[in-house]
């Protein structure tokens, strides 16, 4: 006992600690009343049963932050089938770790028994060559529990029964400080799992944290492992880096660390193109807006736009080698779609809506006869317009174009048919060449500006 104590005095204060600190509540001031009634149903229906269970994670950190968490975990020292058995509206689900799903009405509680800090040598802790672990359901303490985890902030135990926080890693001191920091070496956890480089920089720039210095030394170096990360698991880490409402801010943060090779293979081509870097610069400004105003985001949409300077380079070489506009488009298209698969592969569903929205752009052109008309029918016509406006906006295409579109969509049908007069698109007259195919579009420039 005394042995304890004084451990814990001395402990170092970058080494964990077996014992953690308890905090009251007067001092970091937390009240049980922002957690969900739903985890407070779980924690304490564990509790009822002698078990240990807390809210753990990213709750505990964005609640201290004074942020709204999105979701509430809980961890316990309970099997699942323990948990299982305590809640009637439960299931086990998972197969790389079992969590028990806890069901209130329309709210789903995740619970999670404490697991071993992964690196170690049971039978079913397997690494690949480059230390990345590759299967880590092994249980454990709560010490272990706080100490697998990535972040010091992300290792607090919040007890709603008692208000207390419990923590191993120094979490509070560096959430105090703004800071952070990684749990252990870096270095090795980091190849343990490379997506926490990613995590790094997303909880960094969403929360406004520094990443210490030991945390951000060996990203730059150890940025190509993010290659053996499956592409899944990457496509996942993506999505909430794009949808956290600082996109603009991470990918920034990525670019700097240089860890968006492996992500979105052509995004320093693109970045480094002044008009291509205002494109994406402004997409992910309006995703940002729209996240942060709890609108609906489209991901086929953001992809698209992330894309499109590819799309339009290829495009345009696809034209240079001979072929005509629209299948030089569709080769130009697949191109991208191939080459961006390779890294990190998009899946079918936004596959299509970013087809959809880029082969609509020329269509935009085409402002005569019917052809408006079946653009405006097309189930994508609103993205694809949205995307319109986008490359207007960043001085790729010519405004008025864009304009015309939005009176068009307004207007009624008499207004509709003067506008379709031909002096209202010289340009379109212009470029106006033999359609290949039956029912194709007449040809366009890649770009409606020059
Ligand atoms: P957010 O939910 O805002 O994305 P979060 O930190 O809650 O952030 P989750 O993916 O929900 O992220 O993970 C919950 C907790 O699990 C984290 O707070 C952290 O303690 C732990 N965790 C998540 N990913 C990792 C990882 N790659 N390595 C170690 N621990 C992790
Ligand atoms: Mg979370």
């Amino acid at each position: 006992m005394i042995r304890k104590l004084l451990r814990r005095v001395f402990s170092g204060r970058s080494s964990p600690s077996a014992q953690p600190q308890v905090v009251p509540r007067s001092k970091h001031g937390l009240s049980k009343d922002k957690i969900s009634s739903s985890a407070r149903r779980v924690t304490a229906g564990l509790q009822e049963k002698g078990f240990a269970a807390y809210v753990v994670g990213g709750a505990v950190r964005d609640l201290l932050l004074g942020l709204e968490p999105k979701d509430f975990d809980i961890a316990t020292d309970a099997t699942p089938e323990q948990v299982r058995s305590v809640f009637r509206r439960s299931r086990i689900i998972g197969r790389r770790f079992r969590l028990v799903h806890v069901m209130f009405g329309e709210d789903t509680v995740e619970v999670s028994t404490f697991r071993a800090r992964q690196g170690g040598e049971q039978e079913d802790q397997r690494a690949d060559e480059h230390g990345r672990i590759l299967r880590d359901n092994v249980f454990g303490t709560q010490e272990e529990d706080a100490t697998r985890r990535d972040f010091t902030i992300n290792a607090m135990f919040y007890d709603p029964t008692t208000e207390q926080i419990l923590d191993f890693c120094d979490g509070l001191d560096d959430l105090k400080a703004r800071r952070l920091r990684m749990i252990g070496d870096p270095d090795q956890r980091y190849r343990e799992d490379p997506v926490r480089m990613l995590r790094a920089v997303r909880l960094s720039a969403k929360l406004g944290l520094k990443i210490e210095a030991d945390t951000r030394a060996p990203i730059k170096s150890l940025a190509p492992l993010l290659a053996n990360v499956p592409s899944s698991r990457l496509f996942e880490e993506m999505m909430k880096l794009l949808f956290s409402g600082h996109a603009t801010a991470c990918l920034l943060q990525l670019r700097q660390e240089g860890l968006h090779h492996g992500l979105l293979p052509m995004l320093d081509v693109i970045l480094e193109q002044p008009m291509g870097e205002r494109f994406v610069m402004m997409a992910l400004k309006s995703t940002d807006e729209r996240v942060r105003a709890d609108k609906s985001i489209s991901p086929g949409f953001l992809f698209a736009a992330l894309l499109w300077h590819e799309v339009l380079a290829a495009w345009k070489q696809s034209q240079e080698e001979g072929l005509s506009p629209l299948p030089a488009l569709f080769k130009a298209m697949d191109h991208v779609i191939h080459i961006q698969a390779e890294k990190l592969s998009i899946p079918k569903r936004f596959g299509s809506d970013m087809k959809d929205i880029w082969a609509l752009q020329p269509r935009f052109l085409g402002r005569s006869g019917r052809r408006p008309y079946s653009v405006l029918a097309h189930p994508r016509f609103r993205a694809a317009y949205d995307f319109l406006v986008l490359r207007c906006d960043s001085g790729e295409v010519d405004a008025e174009i864009a304009e015309w579109w939005e009176n068009f969509q307004k207007a009624d049908e008499e207004t509709r048919k003067q506008m379709l007069l031909p002096d209202r698109s010289p340009r379109k007259r212009r470029r106006r060449r033999k359609p290949a195919g039956g029912n194709a579009e007449p040809g366009a420039a890649p770009t409606g500006s020059e």
